[in-house]
């Protein structure tokens, strides 16, 4: 693999040539102070001070709702018109571990063309991160990224360190060969170290994520789960920010005015009550707390049982999202027998007083 430095001045200048004909996502702050991918239009918007965007980065490659097809009585028309050329810049190690997910999914698993379409046509950009207290990537080994990327770019004092991943990112390197300088010194290499020991220490919380799938076996029964369910509200935010949640639901949109429907295709959620609903209104998993660990089964044992690593890569969105404090860090320590500070618990103490 070859690494490059390239000094901090020439990083929107670079990202600027290689993005002519491109969209280029970066994170951006809103005014709340949450950070969010959106399209960038002038380089001011960037602000790579961030941990965690509120929506993952999937829904650059399959956005929340679009039109799969046209269909009319006689044919139907595929629509591939969210696919442009995009390039994603300043992902962070755990998303991209989440990309890898994402592939395993809809390009292995099977293949899903609308998937497929949108990645080949999206370059990876990576960037360094640094944890706050909802960090768990390290506990799923997914601090460091080893592929999955066509440029990381490591942010030391002054400069950068860029890690080519791939043809594709070599190939956007030689658009700008004077910004980039191959001699990478003892010195640098000595500041990377020190960065990424600094980094090992920040952690403040971990999972032990490869207990996870006995546990979820032999604590399937455990009244945990009704404590879960009493407090879930079924919003469905837990799957809607995570970035390896993947079920869809498909809509048919018939119109009045043309003599053709639209086929949608929208992103769902397992902990949502229609989610198992069938023809005729039976409903598979009514009770909350059978959501919830069917999205809990996914996470933390079949996933694991199936590809040797957990379904998350510690990104810790839900952990700030839920309002009711059911996310994979107070699930798992409970798993555990920890003790945990949640709005479940003392919601499940107050109902039974
Ligand atoms: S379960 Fe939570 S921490 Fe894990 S990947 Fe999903 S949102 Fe991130
Ligand atoms: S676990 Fe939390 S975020 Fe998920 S559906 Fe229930 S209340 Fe909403």
């Amino acid at each position: 693999m070859r690494i490059f430095k390239l000094k901090k001045e020439y990083l929107f200048p670079f990202l600027e040539s290689i993005s002519e004909g491109a969209d280029l996502w970066a994170p951006t702050k809103k005014p709340e102070g949450k950070h969010s991918f959106q399209i960038i239009k002038d380089f001011s918007q960037i602000d790579l001070d961030y941990t965690r965007t509120i929506l993952p980065p999937r829904k650059i490659f399959l956005p929340p709702s679009f039109n799969m097809f046209k269909a009319t009585e006689k044919k139907y028309e595929a629509d591939f018109s969210h696919v442009t050329e995009k390039i994603i810049f300043g992902l962070h190690p755990c998303d991209i571990h989440a990309i890898l997910i994402m592939d395993q999914f809809y390009k292995h698993h099977y293949n899903d063309p609308y998937y497929i379409e949108a990645r080949n046509n999206t370059l990876i950009l990576g960037h360094s991160c640094w944890p706050d207290e909802h960090c768990l990537c390290k506990s799923a080994g997914t601090d460091i990224i080893e592929e999955g990327y066509d440029l990381f770019f490591s942010e030391l004092e002054k400069e950068y360190l860029v890690w080519i991943g791939s043809s594709k990112g070599d190939d956007l390197i030689r658009r700008k060969p004077d910004f980039f300088d191959e001699n990478i010194t003892d010195k640098d290499i000595q500041k990377y170290i020190e960065w990424r020991e600094e980094k090992d220490k920040a952690f403040s919380v971990s999972i032990d994520f490869k207990n996870m799938p006995d546990l979820m076996e032999l604590k399937y029964q455990d009244p945990l789960w009704e404590k879960l369910g009493q407090a879930c509200l079924a919003c469905g935010s837990c799957s809607n920010v995570c970035p390896t949640c993947n079920c869809y639901n498909i809509n048919d949109k018939p119109f009045l005015t043309e003599n053709a429907s639209h086929i949608s295709r929208c992103w769902d959620a397992c902990t949502l009550e229609s989610y198992s609903e069938v023809a005729g209104g039976e409903n598979f998993r009514e009770a909350r707390s059978l959501r919830l660990k069917l999205y809990y089964t996914h996470k933390l044992q079949a996933y694991i049982s199936k590809y040797g690593k957990p379904a998350c890569v510690g990104c810790g969105r839900c952990i700030e999202t839920c309002p009711v404090d059911i996310n994979i860090k107070t699930v798992a320590q409970s798993l555990d027998n920890e003790t945990v500070d949640a709005f479940w618990d003392r919601f499940a103490k107050e109902v039974t007083k």
